[in-house]
């Protein structure tokens, strides 16, 4: 069996953290790497980006990433990539043509740019489309504290719409994401299969605290609130600074973040916290790092007593999925995925109104009673013990297999 994977605006290769390089990233690696595992032959296709990008790479047996010329090959912004999806369409098309006598079993496509060229693949070659969307844009709407950023969206909902009419099988991470796909774009829940995300467990487990923070130079026995991912305002960073700022007025502590700068506002976010943490309790509690790869990373959730994810909105939140893996309590915003990774009050806390004196209180708690916070990490790690990418990469097979008996669902 072989399956098309179209990751079109970002190569799984990318350091995720910074950039258009995120969840998405990982996911696609992910799964494509359990996909080959299973013996299912992955061609992902993706936008060269870079000079450097040019033919193939074989990522492990089974598991290849095919970079397709489009358009300038540099970082573009993604308002500008939706002109050469046309031209991406037509090299994976040639690819599929020339180097696999035209034959895929399945075209899963990632991200609406992704699914315009999965849905004329679709048709090209009459075999099924899988849509993940990781994030949707009136899902986005939903968390935005001034609705409109003078952000023209409506092009991109119509797409979404219309790739989501013709999915075979729309793949959402979590039941909140399938309830804004059925409640925002009206879709037929039938339509909607859920595909949790996983976690890399052989980088991602508990260790010794002690030992992480020496390996990555962080203070031995101060506490230290963790938070990773791409710096935007989406990620609510500013917000969390603030809470930590608060509870700096109770006791001392440090406030790590692992990322770099993503989309138009990532750098002026970044300067702003770089601002606070020059000035104010914050001086020399804040420390910022370079996004780091996995195996790295999973040191800095070690090194914490509290993973914060103070999110305005997330699809899933693998970082709250990664900090659960290592048994790290979590407090994070009451958003999409969020809800249902984190046990309120279990594993960690949720904020329903992403307040600062709401966060800080959350996190002063876990910090003061240690013990407390401990027994949330073990119960973070087992209530997530099943999200591994092998079980994705099995859910993902039996949806096929369940469709593949069924007629192409067709536009209009
Ligand atoms: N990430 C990483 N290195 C970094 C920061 C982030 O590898 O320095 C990864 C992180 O481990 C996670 C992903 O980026 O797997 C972020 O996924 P999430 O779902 O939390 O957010 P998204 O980027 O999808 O909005």
């Amino acid at each position: 069996m072989r399956i098309a994977m179209i990751s079109y605006h970002t190569s799984p290769l990318a350091q995720p953290g910074v950039g258009d390089g995120g969840g998405m990233n990982v996911y696609v690696r992910q799964l494509a790497t359990a996909l080959a595992r299973l013996g299912i032959h992955c061609d992902v296709y993706t936008r060269a980006d870079s000079k450097d990008d040019v033919g193939s790479v074989r990522v492990e047996p089974g598991f290849e990433v095919h970079f397709i010329e489009s358009g300038p090959k540099r970082d573009l912004p993604k308002e500008r990539l939706l002109q050469y999806v046309r031209h991406f369409t037509d090299g994976v098309l040639r690819h599929i043509f020339t180097e696999r006598n035209g034959h895929v079993d399945l075209v899963h496509a990632n991200y609406w740019l992704s699914g315009i060229a999965g849905h004329t693949i679709k048709h090209e070659l009459n075999v099924p489309l899988f849509t993940s969307f990781h994030t949707l844009e009136k899902a986005k709407k939903i968390g935005r504290e001034s609705p409109d950023d003078g952000y023209d969206s409506t092009v991109r909902i119509w797409h979404e719409q219309r790739v989501m009419g013709c999915s075979d099988a729309i793949l959402a991470s979590c039941g909140p994401e399938a309830e804004w796909i059925t409640r925002l774009y009206n879709v037929d829940p039938f339509q909607i299969r859920v595909v949790p995300l996983g976690v890399d467990r052989a980088f991602f487990a508990p260790g010794d605290q002690k030992m992480a923070r020496s390996a990555i130079g962080l203070p031995r026995d101060d506490k230290i609130v963790l938070s990773v991912g791409r710096v935007q305002p989406l990620k609510g960073f500013l917000l969390g600074a603030k809470a930590v700022e608060r509870v700096l007025e109770e006791m001392d502590v440090h406030f790590v973040l692992v990322g770099g700068p993503s989309g138009p506002e990532g750098e002026d976010e970044l300067a702003r916290l770089r601002a606070m943490s020059r000035r104010g309790t914050l001086k020399g509690r804040m420390h910022f790092f370079a996004p780091q790869p996995h195996e790295i990373l999973s040191s800095f959730y070690r090194a914490s007593d509290v993973v914060l994810v103070p999110s305005r909105t997330e699809s899933f939140g693998l970082v709250a999925l990664e900090a659960s893996a290592t048994a790290k309590p979590i407090v994070a915003s009451a958003v999409g995925g969020l809800t249902t990774l984190v046990k309120d009050g279990r594993s960690g806390h949720l904020v329903r109104d992403r307040s600062v004196e709401g966060f800080a209180a959350k996190i002063s708690g876990v910090l003061a009673h240690s013990d407390r916070g401990e027994a949330m990490g073990r119960n973070a790690y087992h209530h997530t013990r099943g999200f591994t990418w092998s079980n994705s990469a099995k859910y993902l097979l039996e949806i096929l297999e369940d469709r593949q008996s069924n007629e192409l669902v067709l536009c209009g």
